[in-house]
């Protein structure tokens, strides 16, 4: 049976939920407003599912063995014939090996302008959707509190799909869904974070040939209760409720995309991402769920078939590829990843750029966040005090500027010299 003994051990993906074939896991929001199973401990018969299903317990088992067969290796290495090495070898070749990366846009400019990046994702959907397939995806409710995965069947949904939603998205019952579609002999592409992505493929527990994944380069994730505090505080100001949101509103520029609340009475609020409170907190790292400081996921190489992401610096690397409206990253995991590009090709400007891009240019490709010194102390005032006191107390502007240079003086043995 699942039990939570450190929070940053549970990613929320809901994999034991979906799973667990007495119903007897829901999710329950914690005080810092991050989801995590529970169990109704008198309906669990201990069939030991959820534990199988779960991707984080399934990373911390294969390390396990891993680290296990390398010291028998190293213990019995006299005794390894020499072909049998050199197939080791070429094993962990090819599990080093970086993923065929590329920067990618689509020729389509209104669906760039209305996604995040290089609008990558849409073309992908469209395919699916195209073959009578099932896309799936995280939107915002209506009310603008909640970010929730769904189906999408009819390619006019698709706009609620676009766009990066910087709020924790509910799973529900998506990989139930997405295991009846399968069986129905459907395509289905399914997007979302990595720990998402891994949580579904531990839940189906078997390749499926039908089934293609997308996931993203993942900062992390703030809580419901974060974003809710925000959007109540917003509508106050405003005096009207919120209609819609944008995070990455790019009519200006991708590099300084701004946020954008529209509200009921005809306002609208914009700020540069760097200005909004909101926005700060997040890539301050302050209101991150525990697990995302910690992720067991961000790797080169990953269990979907692509990964998308933001290309900044492109206009370092291929300025010719940057016209500041939005330029992907796109990394090809699979053979499926591979048709998946193939089938876009014609529709896509794309160039291939040396994976050692990525992690330079986009840590959050390998790179877990640091939590921020005050994030104990901001949950604990969460709601004591209003959202935008408590931003303006804790993550003062240019805190992450100040980090990454004691960081980089740290790595050049300036700061030694420094603090003599
Ligand atoms: C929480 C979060 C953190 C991110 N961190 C980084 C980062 O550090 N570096 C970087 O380069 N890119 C990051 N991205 C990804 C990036 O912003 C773009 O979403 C991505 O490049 C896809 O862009 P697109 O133009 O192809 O399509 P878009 O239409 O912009 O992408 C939409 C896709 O994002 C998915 N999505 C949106 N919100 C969520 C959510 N809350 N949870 C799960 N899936 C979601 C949708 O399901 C859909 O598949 C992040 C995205 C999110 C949601
Ligand atoms: S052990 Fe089986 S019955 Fe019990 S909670 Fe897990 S999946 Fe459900
Ligand atoms: S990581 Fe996912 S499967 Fe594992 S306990 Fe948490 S919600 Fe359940
Ligand atoms: S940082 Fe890792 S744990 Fe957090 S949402 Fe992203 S993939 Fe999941």
């Amino acid at each position: 049976m699942i039990k939570i003994t450190k929070k940053e051990d549970c990613c929320g993906c809901a994999s034991c939920v979906n799973i667990c074939p007495k119903q007897c896991i829901h999710m329950e929001m914690d005080s810092e407003g991050f989801l995590y199973p529970v169990v109704e401990k008198s309906a669990c018969v201990d069939c030991g599912l959820c534990e199988k299903a779960c991707p984080v317990i399934k990373e911390q088992e294969s390390r396990q063995k891993e680290q296990e067969s390398r010291q028998k290796e190293q213990g019995n290495s006299s005794k390894v014939p020499e072909s049998h090495l050199k197939e080791q070898e070429n094993v962990k070749k090819l599990v080093s090996a970086y993923p065929k990366t590329y920067a990618a846009k689509n020729k389509d400019k209104e669906i760039v302008r209305t996604s995040s990046s290089g609008g990558i994702f849409t073309l992908l959907a469209k395919m699916v959707l195209e073959e009578k397939g099932v896309v799936f995806g995280a939107v915002m409710t209506e009310d603008c509190r909640q970010v929730v995965h769904i189906a999408v069947e009819d390619p006019k949904e698709l706009y609620r799909l676009r766009g990066s939603k910087y709020v924790q998205s509910h799973i529900g019952d998506c990989y139930r869904k997405a295991k009846e579609y399968l069986a129905q002999g459907r395509k289905v592409l399914f997007t979302g974070t990595p720990c998402q992505i891994e949580g579904l493929k531990a839940y189906l527990g078997r390749g499926e040939e039908n089934l293609f994944t997308m996931d993203i380069i993942c900062h992390g994730v703030p809580s419901e209760k974060v974003w809710q505090q925000y959007v109540k505080e917003q509508e106050k100001e405003a005096g009207a409720a919120v209609q819609e949101i944008s995070f990455r509103n790019k009519d200006n520029s991708w590099k300084k995309y701004e946020i954008v609340f529209s509200f009921s009475n005809g306002e609208t609020y914009r700020k540069n991402f760097e200005e909004d409170l909101y926005m700060r907190a997040f890539l301050q790292d302050i209101c991150l769920r525990p697990s995302c400081y910690a992720c067991k996921f961000k790797n080169a190489n990953r269990v979907s078939d692509v990964t998308v992401a933001d290309f900044w610096g492109c206009e370092n690397i291929l300025p010719h590829m940057d016209d500041d409206t939005g330029t992907s990253l796109l990394m090809i995991h699979s053979k499926k990843g591979e048709n998946l590009l193939e089938a876009i090709r014609k529709d896509i400007l794309i160039e291939e750029v040396d994976y050692q891009v990525v992690p330079q240019t986009n840590p959050s490709m390998e790179r877990s966040a640091r939590p921020h010194r005050d994030r104990s102390k901001f949950f604990e005032d969460l709601g004591r005090i209003s959202f935008k006191e408590l931003v303006e107390k804790l993550a003062k502007p240019g805190f992450s500027v100040k980090r990454s240079l004691v960081k980089l003086l740290k790595i050049t043995g300036i700061w030694k010299m420094l603090k003599g």
